[in-house]
C-alpha cells in the first residue's frame, strides 16, 4: 500500500500528524508520547490506535520503520466521557443557584461558584485563599460556620444548619450543608459547603402561620385594636426596616383616623390622625382620595407630600411611604394600609405582594368588625325608630339602677303610650301609623338628654329613664314632651295627622330591687293618665292631679 493510500484511511484530523511522522521519523522514535490517531475500521467505524515506532538503519540512515500499533479505542472513549462528565459537573456547579464552595481544614476557601456574587460583599475571585472570617460576613454567620465546621472535623459527619444574612435592606435565609471530603486513604482533606437560599419558602411559611394567627383572632372576636396591631407586627417581621400603619376612614368618608401604627413616631401619628383626605395629602390621604395605591419612594421629592415633607422627613426621619386603600368586598373604602421606610425606597414585587396580602387581611378584620357592629345594632336596636329595643333598654336600665343605688342618686323612669293609636291605624293606614311612631321616637330623643335612656318596648309603647333626676325635675320634662307631641304639626302623605301621648312617671324608691319594680309602677300611673282622659302626665297623686287640673 502506498503511504498516500494509508493516509487516506486515517481520520482527516489526524493525517497531518501522520505525514509529519514520515517526513522526519527520527523525531518520533521511542518518544515519550507515542502518536495516537484514528483509522477507519473495515466495518466503517473509527478505531483509535497508539503507535510505537522503531527505526531500522543501514549505515546510519533510516531504511525501515517498525510500527507497533495498539488499539486504544476503549481507553479513548473512557477518557472522552470522563472529560465530558467533568465539564458537565463544572457546568452544573458553576450554574447552580446554590452557593457551592470547598474549604481546607483551616477554613480557607479553595473554590467557590459564581452564585456567591449575589450575596457577597466582595467579588468571587477574592474569596479564593481567604479564611471564612476574612470575607466580610457578619460575625454571627462566621461564628456559626466555624462551630459547625469544627464539629464536622471532629465527627467526620455532614452538618446541616440555617443561617441568616441582612444585606441591602433584605433578609436572606440559607440552609447550609457541610460535607466531609476524604482522600483515598480515608483522610479528611477538605469540606464541601452547599448553601441554599430558602428565604421565600421560609418567609411564605412564616407569613402563612402569622396570617392564620390573625384569622384566628378575627374568628375569636378579639378586640379590633389587638388584631390590627398583630397585622402590623406581622409586616414588620417580614420587612425588618418597614414601619406599618393602618388608618380608618371616618363615618363621613372624609377623614382618616389612625387605627394602628405602634412603631411610627408618636408625634407623627398625632400629626396625621384625623387628616382630611385629598388629592395631595401624602400617600395615605391621596390613596384614600383616588381609591388606588400610592407608592411614594421618596417623600422629600414627591409633590403629593409637598405640604408635609419638611416635618415628615426633617423631624420624623420618614422617607418612603407605600399606601394601599382597604376596601370591603363591595368595594367600599374602609381606610388605608401604609408601609413607611426611613430611607427612600421602592417596593420589590414580593414586598408589594406582601402589602396587598396584609391589606386584604386588614379588610377582613375591619369588615368583620363592621359586621359585628351591625349585628350588635340588629340585636339591640329597634329597626323602625333606631331606639333601644326592649331587651337592650331593660339591660341598660338595670345597670343604671344599680349605679344609682350604689351612689344613692335619684333616678326616674317613665312609661309612654300613644293615645287611641288603633284609630290612627284605622283612619290613615298602618304605614302612616309607622311614621307616627317614628316621629314620636325623634321627639322623645330631642326632649331627653344624651345621658338619658329611651327605648321602644313594643308597638306604640315606649320607656324612658332619666339618671340623676328626681321626680320633681322629671315631671316638667315629661310635660314638655307631652306638649311637643300635642302641638306637632305633622303632615304625612299630604294629610295633617294629630296624635297625643300619655305618660306615667315614677322615681327610684328604697324598696326597689330591679327595673321591673319601677316599670310596673310607671305602667300603673300611665293607665291612671289614660283613665283620666289621656294626653296627660301622671307622676303619683300630687303631681298628676295638679297637671290633670291644668289640662282639663
Ligand atoms: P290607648 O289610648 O288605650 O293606648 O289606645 P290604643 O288604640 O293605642 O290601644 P292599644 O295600646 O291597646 O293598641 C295599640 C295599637 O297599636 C294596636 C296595634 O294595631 C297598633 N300597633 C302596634 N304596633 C304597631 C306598629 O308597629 N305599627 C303600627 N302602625 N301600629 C302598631
Ligand atoms: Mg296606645
Ligand atoms: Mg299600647
Amino acid at each position: 500500500m502506498s503511504f498516500n493510500d494509508w493516509l487516506e484511511r486515517l481520520h482527516p484530523e489526524d493525517r497531518a500528524q501522520a505525514s509529519a511522522l514520515l517526513s522526519n521519523p527520527a523525531l518520533h522514535e521511542d518518544s515519550a508520547t507515542s502518536p495516537e490517531f484514528r483509522i477507519r475500521h473495515e466495518n466503517g467505524s473509527w478505531e483509535w490506535l497508539e503507535q510505537r515506532n522503531h527505526c531500522l538503519r543501514t549505515q546510519g540512515r533510516i531504511t525501515h520503520i517498525v510500527a507497533m500499533c495498539q488499539i486504544i479505542s476503549a481507553r479513548k472513549l473512557a477518557e472522552a466521557s470522563l472529560l465530558r462528565r467533568e465539564q458537565e459537573f463544572r457546568t452544573l456547579v458553576e450554574n447552580s443557584p446554590d452557593i457551592i464552595a470547598r474549604y481546607d481544614l483551616d477554613l480557607r476557601c479553595q473554590f467557590i461558584n459564581r452564585s456567591i456574587n449575589r450575596y457577597s460583599p466582595i467579588p468571587r475571585e477574592e474569596h479564593i485563599g481567604k479564611h471564612i472570617g476574612d470575607k466580610g460576613w457578619p460575625d454571627e454567620l462566621v461564628r456559626r460556620f466555624e462551630q459547625e465546621a469544627r464539629t464536622l472535623i471532629e465527627t467526620r459527619e455532614a452538618r446541616s444548619f440555617e443561617t441568616e444574612l441582612f444585606r441591602d435592606n433584605r433578609r436572606y435565609i440559607f440552609e447550609s450543608r457541610l460535607f466531609p471530603e476524604f482522600d483515598r486513604n480515608g483522610v479528611l482533606t477538605s469540606i464541601l459547603c452547599v448553601d441554599r437560599e430558602i428565604t421565600s419558602t421560609r418567609q411564605t411559611n412564616r407569613l402563612l402561620t402569622e396570617e392564620n394567627a390573625v384569622m384566628e383572632m378575627i374568628a375569636n372576636n378579639q378586640p379590633l385594636p389587638d388584631i390590627l396591631k398583630q397585622i402590623c407586627q406581622m409586616i414588620e417581621t417580614q420587612l425588618p426596616h418597614g414601619i406599618c400603619s393602618i388608618m380608618r376612614l371616618d363615618d363621613e368618608g372624609t377623614h382618616l383616623k389612625m387605627a394602628s401604627g405602634a412603631k411610627l413616631p408618636p408625634d407623627y401619628s398625632a400629626m396625621v390622625d384625623g387628616i382630611a383626605i385629598g388629592p395631595e395629602v401624602g400617600s395615605c390621604g391621596t390613596a384614600a382620595y383616588w381609591k388606588r395605591p400610592i407608592i411614594v419612594d421618596d417623600i422629600a421629592t414627591s409633590p403629593l407630600w409637598a405640604k408635609f415633607a419638611s416635618k415628615t422627613v426633617g423631624e420624623f426621619g420618614l422617607r418612603a411611604c407605600w399606601s394601599i386603600p382597604i376596601f370591603t368586598s363591595e368595594h367600599n373604602l374602609l381606610g388605608t394600609f401604609g408601609i413607611y421606610h426611613k430611607e427612600p425606597r421602592r417596593p420589590t414585587p414580593e414586598e408589594l405582594d406582601l402589602a396587598y396580602r396584609s391589606t386584604h387581611l386588614t379588610a377582613i378584620a375591619l369588615q368583620s368588625n363592621l359586621h359585628e357592629k351591625q349585628l350588635y345594632k340588629l340585636a339591640t336596636q329597634d329597626s323602625l325608630t333606631g331606639l333601644n329595643n326592649r331587651r337592650q333598654f331593660l339591660d341598660l336600665a338595670g345597670r343604671e339602677i344599680k349605679r344609682s343605688q350604689r351612689y344613692q342618686q335619684p333616678l326616674t323612669v317613665m312609661m309612654l303610650d300613644l293615645d287611641h293609636f288603633k284609630n290612627i291605624n284605622d283612619r290613615y293606614g298602618h304605614d302612616v301609623g309607622d311614621q307616627v311612631i317614628h316621629h314620636f321616637a325623634s321627639v322623645l330623643q330631642t326632649v331627653l338628654r344624651a345621658s338619658d335612656l329611651a327605648g321602644r318596648l313594643g308597638g306604640e309603647e315606649f320607656a324612658g329613664l332619666l339618671p340623676d333626676t328626681d321626680l320633681a325635675d322629671a315631671l316638667p320634662v315629661a310635660e314638655r314632651l307631652r306638649q311637643q307631641v300635642e302641638n306637632s304639626a305633622l303632615t304625612i302623605n299630604g294629610q295633617a295627622v294629630h296624635y297625643t301621648v300619655s305618660i306615667g312617671l315614677t322615681a327610684l324608691q328604697p324598696g326597689d330591687v330591679a327595673i321591673d319594680d319601677l316599670l310596673r309602677r310607671a305602667d300603673k300611673l300611665l293607665y291612671q293618665a289614660k283613665d283620666h282622659g289621656r294626653n296627660r302626665v301622671c307622676g303619683g297623686d300630687t303631681f298628676s292631679r295638679a297637671l290633670d287640673v291644668e289640662n282639663t
